[in-house]
């Protein structure tokens, strides 16, 4: 018998072994393609990465990541990688000393001023104390336009001056936005249909994407390293995209930040998942890992988030003037046909896990014709 002959090289060569790459790796092999997924950090799973740390808790070490989609596609992509554990993530804010619920809800704003308002009544106070504007453009516009000055001054300019080092004037309307302002009793941070975490970990819910025959993986490797000395036809490039371009119009901001992590002797360190700090410390908020994956263990891990300029590029900074110098690396992408950019940093976009799920599996049925309907948006 005689086998096709294994040809040098490889079909894909893929820069990043997070969700962009790792979903088109999976997707490519799956479609009997080889592929070469290379990764500078020692380990796959980009940020969603998770491990066990020291006293034996799962962690994320580049901060919390919480699963959530309304996508049923991409939710039923992921299923085929890991099962779930059900999981709504719950907030506060620590606000003039009280532990607030966030999004503001009606618990919020009761407990704020002291009132007792009904939803209805909620929807008048708001009515009553927001400022009116023309067209929300900005950060700043979402908020004040929908709950007013003293609501946004306590619950948002300050995180968001601290997170973003811009105050929310200078943001687009799209990060404020994220957070919706609820008038009902619902305190989850999401609202989507899907909110679960992958039961075993990212990690291993990656591991099983990545365990194809097709597939190598080569980690602690900038692909310049090898890009030239091994053979492949197509690149898939999810790193950022302005150092692919050796930064020639400039560096295209990326806010980075420094994690903290930290494990205490006792069983529970806060009352909920996630703690924001929006007015005092210079971290924006804590997480402790056990509330979001259900682990139970006598000791518990936390882990502080304090915002930086420079670092690992983790956020896009939604704004003008950075949109029109991502259009100008984003015309030398299109350009190259050679090389398919994908991904929240390549394609300069704040998109949450399950939005780059779905950018690669639009992706994968672009670059192969693929007629199966995969999901196309989500989020
Ligand atoms: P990444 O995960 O960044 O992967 C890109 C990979 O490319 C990296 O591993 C990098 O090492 C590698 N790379 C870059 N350049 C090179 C090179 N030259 N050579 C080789 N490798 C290279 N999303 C949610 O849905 N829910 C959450 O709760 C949530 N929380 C978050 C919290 C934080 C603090 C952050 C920063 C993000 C959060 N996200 C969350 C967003 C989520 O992390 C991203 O949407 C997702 O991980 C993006 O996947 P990606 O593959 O595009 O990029
Ligand atoms: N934000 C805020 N106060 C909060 C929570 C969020 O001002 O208590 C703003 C802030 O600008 C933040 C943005 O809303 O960057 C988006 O919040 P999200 O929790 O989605 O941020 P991420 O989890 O992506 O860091």
């Amino acid at each position: 018998m005689t086998d096709s002959p294994v040809s040098a090289g490889f079909d894909y060569l893929i820069v990043g072994a997070g969700f962009a790459g790792s979903v088109l790796a999976e997707r490519l092999a799956n479609d009997g393609k080889r592929v070469l997924i290379v990764d500078r950090r020692p380990h796959i799973g980009g940020n969603a990465y998770d491990r066990y740390d020291d006293a034996g808790i799962l962690i994320h070490p580049y901060g919390p990541h919480i699963f959530h989609t309304n996508s049923k596609d991409v939710f039923d992509y992921l299923s085929r990688f890991t099962a779930w554990r059900p999981y709504e993530h719950r907030v506060l804010a620590s606000v003039d000393g009280q532990l607030l619920p966030i999004p503001i809800n009606l618990d919020t704003v009761n407990r704020l001023y002291g009132l007792n308002l009904t939803a209805f009544q909620l929807e008048d106070f708001f009515a009553s104390v927001a400022e009116p504007v023309e067209k929300v453009r900005t950060s700043e516009d979402v908020v004040v336009g929908k709950v007013g000055r003293d609501l946004y001054n306590k619950f948002f300019r300050g995180y968001t001056r601290k997170q973003w080092a811009l105050d929310p004037s200078e943001l687009d309307a799209s990060v404020t936005a994220r957070v919706p302002t609820r008038t009902n009793r619902d305190d989850r941070y999401f609202a989507d249909t899907y909110q679960a975490m992958p039961l075993h970990g990212y990690t291993r819910m990656f591991e099983n994407m990545l365990a194809h025959p097709n597939i190598k993986v080569m980690l602690n490797t900038d692909y310049r390293e090898i890009a030239e000395f091994i053979p492949y036809g197509h690149m898939i490039y999810t790193g950022p995209v302005d150092a692919f371009f050796d930064h020639q119009y400039g560096k295209l901001p990326y806010r980075s930040l420094e994690f903290v992590h930290e494990t205490h002797a006792r069983e529970q360190f806060q009352p909920t998942g996630t703690v924001n700090y929006p007015n005092d410390y210079a971290y924006t908020r804590i997480s402790e890992f056990k509330f979001i994956t259900g682990q139970v263990h006598p000791h518990t891990s936390v882990v502080y988030e304090y915002p930086r300029a420079e670092g690992d590029p983790y956020y896009p900074v939604p704004r003008p003037e950075n949109q029109e110098l991502y259009r100008k690396y984003a015309a030398l992408a299109d350009a190259r046909s050679d090389v398919t950019f994908v991904g929240r940093l390549a394609t300069y976009r704040y998109y949450n896990m399950d939005q780059v799920v779905a950018q690669a599996l639009a992706t994968h049925r672009r670059l192969t014709g693929a007629a199966q309907p995969e999901a196309e948006t989500a989020g």
